[in-house]
């Protein structure tokens, strides 16, 4: 199994000496990456800075969106290559906040896991219901609809490179994590889907991170949860001390 994966979402903070500061910290608080893989995820503006600041460390350099096309007319995005290009070799793909904010579509996220692997790059596809979803008792159905939709045309080749977040949306930003029992619940549902999708070799190589509200004192509870193989880690990993903390339950 590969090892788990915590990654750090920043989202719209920080400016470039900010970012640079804060990867700085948290670079100064990780003497030995080991038994894990962490990778840090500023703003666009910030990658180059947080790129300076992790360089030769183990830390690992994420975009937290992409557009599919190479280059073009397309005011505002940020391409494969662009990323590549910066030192990424992780991107966030359909996002909660991708989805509901900006209306991305199944269909537009299926085009940015191809472009993301075509350039090289590991595309983190995030999934997840909302509340009323989970309350109507379609989770597995949305969630199988989304790995569908998103793992369509990716061919076999790719499928190693992909890395599944498991983000209920109600749990984002709220302060209200999912329980064990629902992480695991949803995990192994997520499994069970890849496995048909992929095939069972591959499904079970595939690792599933949980998202949503994870803090210092439920990460250990979180990541012990079945078929959970890493974090992706929003507010909490702008305070680099919270954010070595939950790194440091997964460090061999
Ligand atoms: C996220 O943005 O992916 C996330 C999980 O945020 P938070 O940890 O703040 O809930």
């Amino acid at each position: 199994m590969k090892p788990p994966l915590i990654v750090g979402n920043w989202k719209m903070h920080g400016t470039q000496t900010e970012a640079f500061a804060l990867a700085r910290h948290i670079r100064r608080g990780l003497k030995a990456i080991k038994g894990v893989e962490v990778v840090l995820a500023p703003p666009f503006t910030a990658l180059a800075p947080v790129s300076q600041a992790i360089k030769g460390s183990g830390l690992r350099l994420g975009g937290q969106n992409v557009h599919w096309q190479t280059e073009g007319a397309f005011t505002g995005e940020i391409s494969p290559k662009m990323l590549q290009e910066l030192g990424c070799r992780f991107v966030i793909v359909g996002h909660s906040e991708r989805r509901r904010l900006f209306k991305e579509s199944d269909q537009l996220i299926a085009n940015k896991m191809l472009a993301s692997l075509r350039a090289g790059l590991r595309p983190i596809l995030c999934v997840g219901e909302t509340l009323e979803e989970r309350r109507k008792g379609t989770m597995p159905r949305v969630i199988t609809r989304q790995l569908r939709a998103a793992l369509k045309g990716v061919r076999k080749s790719g499928i190693e490179k992909i890395e599944i977040a498991y983000e209920p949306v109600w749990a984002i930003g709220t302060g209200h994590n999912a329980t064990p029992d629902q992480v695991s619940h949803a995990h192994c549902w997520i499994r069970k889907v890849l496995k048909e999708l992929l095939g069972e070799k591959r499904g079970k190589r595939c690792r599933i991170l949980y998202g949503g509200s994870v803090r210092p004192d439920n990460a250990a509870e979180l990541g012990r949860a079945l078929e959970v193989n890493g974090l992706l880690v929003g507010g909490a990993s702008l305070r680099a001390r919270d954010f070595l903390n939950i790194v440091h339950y997964f460090l061999a």
